[in-house]
């Protein structure tokens, strides 16, 4: 364990992320750093410079694309390839053997999953997960009676892994917490002939939580038959979002009810609840913890935070993920984050005598690979 090939060896899988989206690549500054910070607000970009997860991904992205760590040295290696070039590397050189694709953010402006299959090495498998608040917001506008929106949602989800999804997705904690009830037929129903006409007057944007809980527990209904997990947004994210209203401790009556039972439930992101998120996977059967965007976020301090999972969780229970959207090396130093995380973390047990070798090895690679393609029946290559 002495050296780093260990567990670069190892394959990975990203089991979050967006798609690229279709935008000019950034060709000044502002637009570059503004690719690694979750905030929308112009006077904070002087700042992202000083963050220490961009000083790291400076060098380590020098080093992927061979030039030195500056932002215009990188912004012209960038120039000269092309975003499927740019995700092709990055998933090449991360040994990411399966990406997990929620396409339902600002879908229409991003690459879709057939184009992310013929850009990513044969290698490795794209695999989408369907978000449910997309999903009803699109057919919101074409159904102006409930029970009929009621059949085309149920529709929709049918089939699902035939149709290329391995999982569901909600952020319900964006749009009204996570301190969900019950669902409630007649609530959701009575929000409807509004949110039909919001729909049908432009894009809608759900956030009445009657309609989201009902749609969310009727997914978890087909979730149970067909044996998909349900991925939940908990923790951070940008300014849209009310970080307390985020905490996955929130849960717990839906968990309690029995809601879930049968229903893996993945806890994305989790960061700053990390240690909540790891103790609910500890009582909880259904719960995992995906640590996507904390890893690569929180920069040198990734070893803390994948020591703070691990403390409660079981090993095999906690999931890599990168949350890449905008910037296509997000699969990269995420995959590279969580690598060095892992690596510190399991050999100071090992020195510790806490754990020998071979336990060290099985933990890293649960992490990286092996619970994710175990919990999304994935059967990767290699
Ligand atoms: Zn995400």
């Amino acid at each position: 364990m002495s050296d780093q090939a260990w567990i670069d060896a190892i394959p990975a899988v990203d089991g979050h992320l967006h798609p690229p989206q279709r935008l000019p690549r950034p060709t000044d500054r502002d637009a570059f750093l503004r690719l690694f910070t979750e905030s929308d607000a112009p006077a904070q970009l002087p700042h992202v410079a000083h963050t220490l997860y961009f000083q790291q991904a400076l060098h380590a992205l020098g080093a992927l694309h061979g030039c030195p760590p500056e932002i215009d040295a990188l912004l012209a290696a960038r120039r000269a390839l092309s975003t499927e070039e740019l995700l092709a590397r990055s998933v090449g050189e991360a040994n990411v053997r399966a990406l997990l694709v929620d396409d339902g953010y600002r879908h229409a402006d991003s690459y879709t999953l057939n184009e992310l299959r013929a850009a990513v090495p044969a290698d490795c498998q794209v695999w989408g997960v369907l978000r449910l608040e997309t999903l009803v917001e699109q057919l919101a506008a074409q159904h102006a009676d409930f029970g009929a929106f009621e059949e085309a949602f149920t529709d929709a989800l049918h089939d699902l892994r035939a149709r290329g999804y391995v999982a569901l997705k909600s952020i319900a904690a964006y749009r009204c917490g996570l301190a969900l009830g019950p669902p409630d037929r007649s609530a959701a129903a009575a929000h409807w002939p509004r949110l039909h006409a919001l729909a049908r007057a432009g894009p809608l944007r759900l956030v009445e939580k009657p309609v989201i809980e009902w749609c969310l527990w009727r997914a978890a209904a087909v979730a149970r038959v067909q044996g998909l997990p349900l991925q939940l947004h908990t923790g951070f994210g940008d300014r849209d979002l009310d970080l307390l209203q985020a905490n996955p401790l929130l849960l717990r009556p839906a968990l309690e009810s029995g809601a879930l039972r049968g229903v893996p439930v993945v806890l994305l992101h989790t960061y700053p609840y990390v240690r909540e998120a790891g103790y609910l996977a500890s009582l909880y059967p259904e719960v995992y913890v995906d640590l996507s965007l904390a890893v690569p976020l929180v920069g040198p301090a990734a070893a803390r935070v994948v020591s703070e999972a691990l403390e409660l969780a079981p090993a095999s229970k906690v999931l890599h993920g990168s949350d890449a959207a905008g910037l296509a090396e997000s699969v990269w130093l995420a995959a590279r984050a969580m690598r060095g995380a892992l690596r510190a973390a399991v050999e100071a047990w090992v020195r510790a005598g806490a754990l020998t070798a071979g336990q060290a090895e099985h933990v890293a690679a649960r992490v990286l690979g092996r619970n994710a393609a175990a919990l999304y029946d994935l059967t990767l290559p290699g």
